[in-house]
């Protein structure tokens, strides 16, 4: 269906595989490139190369169909498509700024590819911008002969979380499509036909997306301000818990009554440890990074990852209250992923909370369902049994909330700890079954102590 000459995305990571399976599941030839040989070999064999619900499904059945295949070979890949997503990634650079080189050399790649018109979409979060400096980089590769009208960007940012990326991309709330081609423009929208219309097996008619088209910079712009919003909000509403620990209110309750105000809404309204994974963080440190450089203080940003960082010691701090002095002392930490349904650990809580209480001399133990080490932290014992984690402990901490984790039998656990501290950096368990167990509960922003 769609377009004759196919799709190509380039990089096979979350957002990446994510798009290339569910396009290819849509009806949509779509070649994905990947340079990483063990994840091209993973991924040609119909295996994700990391967890996320109902991906391996779609993966597998598009390798089945031939409607989709993974290459390292770009000239192939631009030789078979017209329009070509770029979903590389960006982590953090020097200075907030994020690094670039992958985009840099997909650039340059896709150039010495490129003999036909183009259409390069942007799905990878770049400064605003980004879309001039690619063009030209692109533009400067093409091969002699090779006219430059061959080429338009086009950004198309991605809001899927991980987690639910698969659900995310298919039902999302809106697309949106930036540049300076009408038809470019209409040509990407095209791609998501059966998203805007809901027009799947399991597609939700009555919950259509907006389609949102507008300038390029702008389309930027939307992605890092959304995420900015988001990350706020859960350093907004920690803020109001560390201010509840001190009158001795709830947050929970606060939080759920603030949310029944339709202006402000529940959503990320959840105090705890803060915000983890690859793209808060970086992308908060990016926007405050630009607005610097445009002689803008970032007061808002800045103050948002101040207290995002701060929540991190917030738990270490409970820990030495309880335990004083941590040296010595036996502790249990449950979850390393970022968040529940991801084996993704990329600026995890965690690691932040492991390395401090090595530093104080705690001896750790930790669980996580899908994640069995930590590379950031190599010395951390991880077991694949959350009870191996605070059996013998003196306290442990609940850092991800896994449905596993809330299954607990706090009974067992009391039994087997040498202590009886939990520290509910989720605020996910019910105070009243780990008290009625005979254990000390603490959340974060909740009652004191019980
Ligand atoms: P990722 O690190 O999981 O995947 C990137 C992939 O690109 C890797 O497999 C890497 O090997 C590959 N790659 C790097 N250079 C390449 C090249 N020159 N040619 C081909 N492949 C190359 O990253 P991700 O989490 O999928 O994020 C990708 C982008 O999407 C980032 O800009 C991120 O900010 C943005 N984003 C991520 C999410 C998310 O939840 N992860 C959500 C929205 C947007």
């Amino acid at each position: 269906m769609g377009n004759e000459r196919g799709i190509a995305v380039i990089g096979s990571g979350y957002v990446g595989t994510v798009m290339a399976a569910c396009l290819a599941d849509l009806g949509h030839e779509v070649i994905g490139v990947e340079i990483d040989p063990a994840k091209l070999a993973s991924l040609n064999s119909g295996v994700a190369p990391f967890f996320e619900a109902g991906l391996e499904e779609r993966l597998a059945a598009g390798i089945e169909s031939g409607r989709l295949v993974f290459t390292d070979d770009y000239q192939s890949a631009m030789d078979r498509s017209e329009i070509v997503f770029l979903c590389v990634d960006t982590p953090p650079g020097t200075n907030g700024h994020p690094d670039m080189s992958s985009v840099a050399g997909a650039a340059r790649s896709i150039g010495a590819a490129l003999h036909e018109p183009h259409i390069i979409v942007t799905k990878s979060t770049v400064p605003v911008g980004s879309g001039n400096w690619l063009e030209a980089t692109i533009e400067a590769e093409l091969p002699l002969g090779v006219d430059r009208d061959v080429l338009c960007v086009v950004s198309n940012p991605e809001f899927l979380r991980e987690g639910s990326a698969v659900s995310d991309f298919l039902h999302p709330e809106r697309i949106v499509v930036g540049g300076d081609c009408e038809d470019a423009i209409e040509k990407v929208a095209h791609v998501y036909d059966r998203v805007l219309s809901q027009d799947f097996d399991g597609g939700d008619p009555m919950a259509k997306p907006v389609l949102v088209k507008t300038g390029r910079a702008t389309a930027e712009t939307i992605k890092y301000a959304a995420n900015a919003f988001l990350a706020t909000k859960i350093s907004f509403i920690n803020e109001i818990a560390n201010i509840c620990e001190w009158i001795d209110a709830d947050v929970a309750e606060v939080a759920r009554a603030v949310g029944l105000d339709s202006r402000i809404g529940p959503k990320f309204l959840s105090a705890g440890v803060g915000w983890g994974g690859s793209c808060f963080g970086k992308d908060t440190a990016a926007l405050a990074s630009m607005a610097r450089e445009q002689g803008i203080e970032p007061l808002i940003l800045d103050a948002v990852r101040r207290v995002n960082t701060n929540q991190r010691h917030v738990v270490v701090r409970k820990l030495q209250d309880h335990l004083r002095p941590l040296r010595g002392a036996r502790i249990g930490l449950l979850g390393l992923a970022f968040k529940p349904g991801t084996d993704d650990t990329r600026d995890a809580p965690v690691i932040t909370i492991a390395r401090s209480l090595m530093e104080k001399g705690a001896i750790l133990r930790a669980s996580d369902p899908l994640v069995n080490s930590l590379p950031e932290v190599p010395d951390l014992r991880v077991f694949a049994d959350p009870y191996d984690a605070v059996c013998d402990s003196d306290a442990f901490v609940l850092l991800t909330e896994w449905p596993e984790f809330l299954e607990m039998d706090f009974d067992k656990i009391a039994d087997c700890m040498r202590g009886k501290v939990v520290i509910d950096a989720r605020n996910a368990f019910d105070p009243e079954a780990v008290i009625g167990a005979g254990l000390v509960y603490e959340g974060i922003g909740r009652h004191a102590r019980h």
